[in-house]
């Protein structure tokens, strides 16, 4: 049976089916009548039940320290209870939800730090043998070896599609991303951000001041736009932002936002040209490769009407989804 939970737990990286092969697997194991397994959630602040055979606490989030999983993982300590009833000083929200008598829990370390309690019970008193609890604890150990893999997996995904210097996507992902949307979407817009006369910046500072600069422009892209939206680095000192069902007039109003923070906030000052672009599926042809081109004919003419500013790819100033070469 040990054997059998560690070959379901490496078939799988994703956090979400190692809770539910363990969760599964563990009852068969001990037959237990209910299992539930609790992991630390930061974002929401406690202890979120991640999988339970109880519908009243699936997805709760319990006070760190409270109950009796509260308790096991704030001591990080195992426990072993054959009668709850005969315990009246402590109160276990499973216990009474369940009417169970009998528990054995037991804290789940990952990479030496405890993230969370794996709980069983069952309504029979002195149902759990000592034996039980050994092994639950062998088994935690296991679970937590699985779920350490899966998060360092989900970090090095996150990480492959990031660019390490700003924080923003990589282009390869936004370009994914846009792919993705242009065959499910009706509609977005492109913005590309070029940093005028960056050259001189570098030349003038330093490369070490132009990356802090780099960096600087990042974060006002990043707190200019809605959640959804994806912000990348694109080239060396060229961003662009995606905007997933926008008009162009809200885009213009997306990138006039941050070319007016960039020359309001960033120090030395620099400033910004940004080029602007949309695709409805009412285009001839729709592709990633023409929205770019599109917008970074835009921004040409910005760099070429005297920088610091925004313009829209538009057929009156020569561009236009008609007529431009496509891939
Ligand atoms: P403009 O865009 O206004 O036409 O002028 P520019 O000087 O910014 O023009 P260009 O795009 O030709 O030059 C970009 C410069 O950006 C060249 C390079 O030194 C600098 N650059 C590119 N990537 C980085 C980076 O990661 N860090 C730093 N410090 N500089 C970079
Ligand atoms: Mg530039
Ligand atoms: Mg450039």
């Amino acid at each position: 049976m040990s054997n059998e939970l560690t070959q379901r737990l490496n078939q799988s990286l994703r956090l979400g089916d190692i809770f539910q092969f363990a969760f599964e697997e563990l009852l068969e194991m001990f037959g237990a009548d209910y299992c539930c397994i609790l992991h630390m959630n930061e974002e929401k602040g406690g202890l979120e039940v991640i999988a339970c055979n109880h519908s009243s606490l699936q997805n709760e989030i319990l006070e760190v320290g409270q109950g009796l999983g509260g308790k096991v993982y704030t001591t990080g300590e195992s426990l072993i209870m054959s009668n709850y009833i005969d315990n009246p000083n402590t109160t276990s929200r499973l216990m009474n939800a369940t009417g169970s008598q009998s528990l054995i829990a037991t804290p789940l370390s990952v990479g030496g730090e405890v993230r969370g309690a794996i709980m069983l019970a069952h309504r029979d008193a002195h149902y759990f043998s000592y034996d039980n609890y050994r092994l639950l604890q062998a088994m935690a150990g296991h679970i937590g070896l699985a779920v350490g893999n899966a998060r360092l997996h989900a970090e090095v995904r996150r990480l492959a599609n990031r660019d390490s210097l700003t924080g923003l996507y990589a282009r390869h992902y936004l370009d994914e991303e846009i792919k993705e949307r242009q065959s499910t979407d009706f509609c977005g817009c492109l913005i590309v951000v070029d940093i005028d006369q960056f050259k001189m910046v570098n030349d003038t500072y330093g490369h070490q001041k132009g990356d802090k600069i780099l960096k600087e422009v990042s974060e006002i892209v990043k707190s200019s736009i809605r959640q959804g939206d994806i912000a990348a680095r694109w080239g060396g000192e060229e961003l662009s932002v995606y905007l997933p069902l926008m008009g162009v007039e809200q885009a213009v109003n997306v990138a006039e936002r941050i070319r007016k923070r960039v020359m309001n906030e960033t120090e030395p000052n620099v400033t910004v040209s940004c080029g602007i672009a949309e695709w409805s599926w009412m285009d001839e042809r729709v592709s990633v490769e023409s929205l770019f081109y599109r917008a970074d004919m835009a921004l040409y003419k910005a760099k070429n009407n005297g920088r610091n500013q925004v313009i829209v790819d538009t057929k009156e100033n020569g561009g236009g989804v008609k007529g431009l070469p496509h891939k």
